[in-house]
């Protein structure tokens, strides 16, 4: 049985005055039995989070692929397990968009997380275009097929984010949403065999709130999310939460 997994990404939000909010977060995810809750905050909180709330996981938006080297203005996995990080997400699209980051470019990430020990949430998700397109669950097989690391166990998270769905308000129909959850179920099996597939959580992400929550979670195939703004308020994120308790 998966447990659900409700993360936030602060994206590049937050400041040490922000971390009093992880207080009401670590409270409800501690009475919320039977849920994950994360938090991945900008690299530079990283290791204050941890201090404030111990009992919770934080996590981090990006690494490199490498342990090590020339590579300026980076942060590989082992520096954030250092740090305390315990998760990364990989591949967002803000990062594929505005870094150019491949698909290739991710998997090797999430390849260097899970050697470091971190779990690794990967991003996929289509653009309003490929949709209208006709394209949407074509784009994000490739996606898959792509970015997905072959190791990791149940340390390998996907998170499906529609592009056009995050940061706007919009949400794909409830169907479009199983839908989509079923097919990326499908090719975790056809990728990692059916055992190692049941053991990986798919996350939905883009615009959930307290308000959506619920039904967005009971879709089969749902195991979780992965919130942007309204993570970074306790009074907007524990109803997620609770939502998903
Ligand atoms: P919003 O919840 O703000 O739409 O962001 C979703 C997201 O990109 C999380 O990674």
């Amino acid at each position: 049985m998966r447990r659900r997994l409700i993360a936030g990404n602060w994206k590049m939000n937050g400041s040490r005055e922000s971390l009093a909010e992880l207080d009401g977060i670590a409270a409800a995810a501690a009475q919320a039995e039977g849920v994950d809750v994360a938090i991945c905050p900008p690299f530079t909180l990283i290791e204050r989070a941890t201090a404030r709330v111990p009992a919770l996981p934080i996590g981090a938006q990006d690494c490199h692929a490498v342990d090590k080297g020339a590579h300026t203005g980076c942060v590989s996995a082992g520096m954030l397990v250092e740090a305390g990080a315990q998760i990364v997400i990989v591949g967002h699209s803000e990062r594929r968009a505005a870094q150019h980051e491949s698909d290739a470019a991710v998997k090797a990430k999430a390849e260097g997380a899970i050697a470091a020990g971190l779990t690794v949430i990967v991003c996929i998700g289509e653009t309003e275009a490929q949709r209208d397109a006709g394209e949407a669950q074509i784009v994000v097989t490739g996606q898959m097929r792509g970015s997905l690391p072959v190791a990791g166990g149940d340390r390998l998270i996907v998170a499906y984010e529609p592009v056009w769905a995050i940061g706007t308000g919009l949400i794909p129909s409830l169907a479009d949403v199983g839908a989509m959850h079923r097919v990326i179920r499908g090719v975790l099996i056809e990728l990692l065999g059916a055992e190692r597939a049941a053991t990986v959580r798919i996350l939905y992400g883009g615009s959930m709130t307290g308000d959506n929550a619920a039904d967005l979670l009971a879709i089969p195939d749902v195991d979780g999310g992965l919130v942007g703004g309204a993570s970074l308020k306790a009074a907007t994120f524990v109803p997620i939460i609770a939502a998903a308790a």
